[in-house]
């Protein structure tokens, strides 16, 4: 395992990108799992709840560009 930057022990190990070229962009701590709470719910839920939540996640950011603005 050379190459990729691992997050430290206490990170949430939340991976981007492709095979080899990954990116840890979580920051948050880590619960009880290698996830944060955040994380955890989006790795253990079901494609039905991934995609309702993708939705309300592109609702969210809608509407704090909005407020941003
Ligand atoms: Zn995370």
């Amino acid at each position: 395992m050379s190459g990729i930057n691992l997050p430290s022990t206490t990170q949430c190990k939340w991976a981007e990108g492709e095979s080899g070229n990954y990116t840890f962009p979580c920051k948050n701590p880590r619960g009880d799992g290698s996830y944060c709470e955040y994380h955890a719910a989006i790795v253990y839920e079901t494609p039905e709840q991934r995609k309702a939540r993708a939705e309300q996640a592109r609702a969210a950011n809608n509407a704090a560009k909005r407020i941003a603005a």
